[in-house]
């Protein structure tokens, strides 16, 4: 691999800088030519103070008329300015007495600083100033001034200094920093070469409008995305082709089980999932391990997918596990799919953390040796002592709560040379340019189609103060034979508290409505108490099911027509739609009520209006990447994908597909350049060598 320049090879970079580089990601002197400006000023011409207008960022240069210190609720030093065209007044809060000392009438400076509307005249507040000496003039910056991203402790001049050392290494070619990219691929895209794209960048020549830079749509920073993406797309193209080179059980059923299944249904599969169905039994039949995502919204039918692929398993002799992200849902999966197997003779077993002694003990038996063909459990199932007979399948539901380590661990669990084949199952719909980085290193299927005869849930946003209106619409839904879901949230991430809470509003609620049978479900409640009011919920006896976020995953109760829930402002986007996806599952029309607290800000604002503008999952996905970024809502943790240096990948998805392109060329043409690619941008920050 190409070495590293170390930090302390710059000037005036001691440990105490290295440290706050370090802060920053940037560990030689190469990263830190990756680090590019946030910004630029163009200080590379004065502007006449008569053409300022508010907003402008510009130099000027001018003779002080006045400055006096003015007392008030702040102190501060006001500084009269003019150059013959116009005049402004500089603003200082903070002051030295030898600033104050030294900005006298007469003194000749050159500022440089954002225009803004003051109290009575255009201001700079804390302008940049250097003092000019008529007989020594000084020459204006030729390059426009990069504004870098920093740290605490790290002055833009500072910056300045380190890249302008690191730029000039660059130049004298002192750097590990080689074109990697073949010339060929660069004059396809008309894109510079390294060198040029990041002298560009950190001092691009004062000839560029500043809009253009501003915009980012420029050869240099493109090619540098480029590279980036093609780096990602590169590292997650080898941890794929490592898994795929593996081998794994070809499972083929004789279709007997999936049959009996789909005759005793009583619907008929949506085209979405035939189609996705179909996709899954092709993987299935082949020596090397499936590795697909199924995206598809709440309610789309993910569970009744994945029991099929699992009875495709289980026909071929193999058996098939069922992960989910809860106690709750883990359960609710065994007593749905009981349901609809037991009758084919094969019964869900159960495995999570609270199963102990005996049962646990005969669980674990069953599944070494073989008899139990298919179990449903939480994160309990990839702990050691869990062996499997012959694990053919592993499906995971909501895998968004999952990390790609946690999938992986699972996937160990087959036999010693053969992996199993492996499902994911998402509800958090993204869109395909970012799932195809996110998630390369899994083939997707999307199910587009809910069942037929759904009827879309009718969001309504009320105050808080209209509590008692919402509580006296809950008792009519509900003596109406409808049930409904109140939904409390707490902003600490303390379970205890909001444990404590959900009791509370129970509580609170059993008073106010006495004629209605209130049940109560949240994290702290045993699994056998947490059992017996979902079972009561789901047969009708319990009208309104008072509960914490955990039912925000997988809860299918379709009489459930009517939720509530409770300071919505506190949760995102994604979690708001998961948990509204709990009603709308059957044919009356359902209602979504969220119940916030004012005054709201304006991004809670926002996610609440997408919430009653739409029910589409990949509407609210946008929406929700849009206000939170790709890093937040795909999450390192989850996607195994580092941070992003310098592409952004909402703002640059169009390049990702051209990346992708070139990752299979590359990696067949110039698989040198590949690992040396993975090295410079993603180094050791993707795990994608310990599969
Ligand atoms: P999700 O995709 O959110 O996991 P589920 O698998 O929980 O959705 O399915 C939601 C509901 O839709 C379940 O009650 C399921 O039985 C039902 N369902 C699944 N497929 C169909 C279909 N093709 N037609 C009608 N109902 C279906
Ligand atoms: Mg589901």
């Amino acid at each position: 691999m190409d070495k590293k320049t170390p930090l302390n090879s710059l000037r005036g970079v001691g440990p105490k800088n290295a440290q706050r580089l370090g802060k920053l990601g940037l560990q030689c002197v190469e990263d830190v030519l990756f680090h590019l400006p946030l910004r630029y000023q163009d200080r590379t011409r004065v502007v006449p103070i008569g053409c300022l207008r508010a907003g402008d960022q510009a130099a000027i240069e001018g003779v002080i008329e006045l400055a006096q210190i003015r007392l008030g609720r702040r102190r501060s030093l006001l500084v009269q300015f003019t150059d013959g065209t116009g005049s402004i007044l500089l603003r200082f809060f903070h002051f030295t007495s030898a600033q104050r000392n030294a900005l006298q009438p007469g003194v000749r400076l050159r500022c440089f600083g954002e225009a803004r509307n003051g109290p009575a005249s255009l201001e700079l507040v804390h302008p940049d100033y250097r003092r000019l000496d008529e007989r020594a003039p000084q020459a204006v910056e030729e390059n426009l001034t990069p504004v870098y991203p920093s740290t605490e402790g790290l002055h833009q001049l500072a910056w300045r200094d380190i890249t302008g050392q690191a730029l000039g290494l660059l130049q004298r070619d002192e750097l590990s920093l080689p074109e990697l990219i073949p010339s060929e691929f660069l004059a396809a895209q008309g894109f510079p070469s390294l060198k040029e794209a990041l002298l560009f960048m950190h001092r691009p020549p004062p000839d560029v409008p500043m809009s253009t830079l501003d915009e980012g749509n420029i050869p240099a920073r493109n090619r540098l995305v480029f590279e980036e993406l093609l780096a990602h797309q590169l590292s997650l193209r080898l941890l794929r082709r490592k898994q795929r080179g593996k081998s794994a059980p070809p499972l083929r059923g004789d279709g007997r089980l999936q049959q009996r299944l789909l005759s005793r249904l009583p619907f008929a599969l949506t085209q979405a999932q035939q189609r996705v169905v179909e996709e899954i039994a092709a993987d299935l039949v082949s020596n090397h391990p499936m590795l697909r995502l199924v995206q598809g919204d709440v309610g789309c039918g993910k569970t009744l997918v994945a029991v099929i692929a699992a009875l495709q398993a289980i026909e071929a002799g193999f058996q098939a596990a069922l992960m989910a992200p809860t106690e709750l849902l883990a359960e609710q999966h065994v007593r749905n799919l009981s349901g609809w197997l037991v009758p084919l003779g094969v019964e869900p077993g159960y495995l999570s953390s609270r199963s102990k002694g005996t049962a646990r003990r005969e669980q674990l038996a069953r599944l070494a040796g073989g008899e139990c063909r298919l179990v449903v459990g939480t994160h309990a199932l990839f702990q050691e002592e869990v062996a499997f007979h012959a694990l053919g399948l592993v499906i995971i539901d909501e895998q968004h709560r999952f990390g790609v380590h946690q999938r992986l661990a699972l996937h160990e669990k087959g036999r010693a040379a053969e992996l199993p084949h492996q499902l994911v199952m998402t509800a958090t719909p993204i869109p395909r340019t970012l799932a195809m980085t996110a998630y390369a290193d899994l083939d997707l299927s999307v199910i587009d189609e809910l069942p037929p005869g759904r009827t879309p849930v009718r969001t309504v946003a009320l105050p808080d103060n209209r509590r008692d209106e919402v509580v006296a619409r809950v008792a009519k839904a509900c003596l109406g034979g409808r049930q409904a879901y109140w939904v409390c949230t707490l902003i600490e991430e303390s379970e205890a508290l909001q444990c404590q809470a959900a009791e509370e509003t129970a509580a609170g609620l059993a008073l106010a409505l006495p004629e209605l049978c209130i049940g109560l479900v949240h994290g702290r409640l045993k699994a056998v108490e947490k059992e017996a009011v979902m079972a009561r919920f789901k047969a009708g006896e319990v009208h309104l099911l008072v509960a914490t976020t955990v039912i925000e995953v997988g809860v299918d109760v379709p009489n459930a027509s009517l939720m509530i829930i409770e300071n919505p402002e506190r949760l995102g986007l994604a979690q708001l739609h998961q948990l509204r996806g709990r009603v709308g599952r059957g044919s009356v029309e359902s209602h979504c009520l969220l119940l916030y607290h004012s005054p709201l800000g304006e991004n809670a604002r926002t996610r609440l209006e997408v919430m009653r503008e739409t029910n589409d999952g990949f509407v609210v996905a946008r929406k929700d990447l849009e206000l939170r970024g790709p890093g937040e809502v795909l999450g390192t943790r989850q996607t195994g994908l580092a941070q992003m240096r310098i592409a952004d990948l909402l703002r640059d998805q169009a390049w990702i597909p051209l990346a992708q392109a070139a990752a299979d060329r590359l990696l067949d043409q110039y698989p040198e350049q590949a690992g040396r690619l993975i090295d410079r941008w993603v180094g050791n920050r993707l795990d994608y060598g310990r599969v």
